[in-house]
């Protein structure tokens, strides 16, 4: 093999670990993002006819011009699944190790398929692991997770229990379940275990913290850690409510990895800067600023086979920075999800809506409900009614609206008989018909 690119690539190893574990300067951390998405950008132009064209803006003689990083057109789910093949790289490199193709639902309920290299691996689970290290877990400690399973013969179809979960700790037992049993089933598991940590998806933590509250069963953990979806502020509270313990948050998608972790000194998410570019983009094609909201796009930087250049996830994020934390990643101050739970208003601005569930639970005989948006300036609330013949009090519900979502909203109460679940099954409380501007 030839040395330039052995020592070449040795270098690159060295400070990607020493990033990882030790951290770097900011002028460090941004010299060696760049070197790395020069490689993937030079690399997929030579091999791949999709990217060539896209990429075209940027392509310098013999490297990159990053003052045009913006003209590249930022790839979208539905380019990517129609392109696959063109993406997928015959040979990216040895450094790339052996090649996995995995399936991801996405939380559109439509399922892309993707390829993951042995080193794109590598580095997303190093920075879980980095994650793990900044809440302070210790790894000799019990960790149950509930997640889903690709397998389906019997042998997983129930509790399992592994080694070793956090490096450096061989013996830390990691017992895992499906998500596809019964929560009681749960349950019962969690009570016989009695893991210091638990890790899950948002929305198994909220109705496991229901259930327990619910039947006053009493279930103590550490912490919590929330991966896999959107951690409302509903769902930390009864988590604190019912368990007695915080909730972490990790922020990533299966075909991208690790993309960013909430951090315990500052509140705010610090990205995963070894893994991918982050970019939060609004909705004119601009960075978005602190406090902001925009669009998560994101360029892989060490998945040579399956490269992601500028691609849109599908969700929204509220930039963050603001902070005096001392890590030198890019911020995210709140994930917020799919771009239909983002209302828009306006003259342009974007909030992320939300009413605490403690004041909505004010206004009696509603059963369940969604906002939804139909124009810059107006809502509808719809809600299933205990009792149909009895309304619900609209000064009330205006009033909760111009306080917590904006006063530029007129809302007007609709009672239906369902409200319908998303291709997903779950429910989504705002949900906004104005998507599709971007
Ligand atoms: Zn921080």
């Amino acid at each position: 093999m030839d040395q330039t690119w052995k020592a070449d690539w040795r270098g690159t190893l060295e400070t990607l670990n020493r990033s990882l574990h030790v951290g770097l300067s900011r002028a460090e951390a941004n010299a060696f993002r760049q070197r790395n998405l020069s490689r993937v950008a030079m690399m997929v132009a030579a091999q791949s006819e999709f990217y060539r064209q896209r990429l075209a803006p940027v392509m310098g003689k013999s490297d990159l011009r990053p003052e045009r990083w913006n003209d590249i057109p930022i790839l979208t789910k539905e380019e990517l699944r129609a392109n696959r093949d063109a993406i997928l790289v015959t040979e990216p490199g040895p450094e790339s190790g052996a090649l996995r193709m995995g399936w991801t639902s996405g939380s559109e309920g439509e399922p892309l398929h993707y390829a993951r290299t042995a080193l794109s691996d590598y580095v997303s689970n190093q920075i879980t692991q980095r994650f793990l290290r900044w809440w302070q877990l210790d790894g000799n400690r019990r960790l149950a997770q509930i997640h889903t399973t690709r397998q389906v013969t019997s042998e997983r179809a129930g509790p399992g229990v592994r080694r070793g979960w956090l490096s450096g700790k061989p013996a830390g037992e990691h017992h895992t379940y499906p998500v596809s049993a019964d929560l009681q089933q749960h349950l019962a598991w969690l009570q016989e275990i009695r893991p210091a940590y638990l890790r899950s998806y948002p929305e198994v933590l909220c109705e496991l913290a229901r259930l327990a509250l619910r039947q006053g069963r009493v279930l103590r953990f550490d912490l919590l850690i929330s991966g896999g979806g959107v951690l409302t502020p509903d769902t930390r509270k009864l988590c604190k409510d019912a368990f007695g313990c915080a909730v972490s948050d990790f922020y990533g998608a299966e075909e991208v990895g690790g993309i960013a972790a909430e951090c315990p000194a500052c509140g705010e998410f610090h990205g995963a800067d070894e893994n991918v570019l982050l970019e939060i983009i609004k909705d004119d094609g601009r960075p978005a600023r602190v406090g902001e909201i925009g669009r998560v796009v994101v360029t892989t930087l060490f998945n040579h086979a399956f490269p992601l250049i500028r691609y849109h996830i599908g969700d929204y994020v509220e930039a963050g920075g603001g902070t005096a934390c001392t890590q030198p990643l890019q911020a995210i101050r709140r994930v917020l999800g799919r771009g239909k739970a983002i209302f828009r208003l306006n003259g342009g601005r974007m909030i992320w809506p939300y009413i605490p569930a403690s004041e909505l639970g004010r206004l009696a005989n509603v059963k369940r409900y969604q906002f939804v948006q139909f124009a810059l300036d107006a809502l509808e609330f719809h809600y299933v009614p205990h009792n149909t013949a009895q309304g619900i009090d609209d000064v009330a519900l205006q009033g909760l609206v111009s306080t917590f979502l904006d006063p530029s909203l007129k809302v007007m109460s609709i009672p239906v008989a369902a409200i319908e679940r998303e291709s997903n099954l779950k429910y989504m409380l705002y949900r906004s018909s104005l998507e599709g501007m971007t």
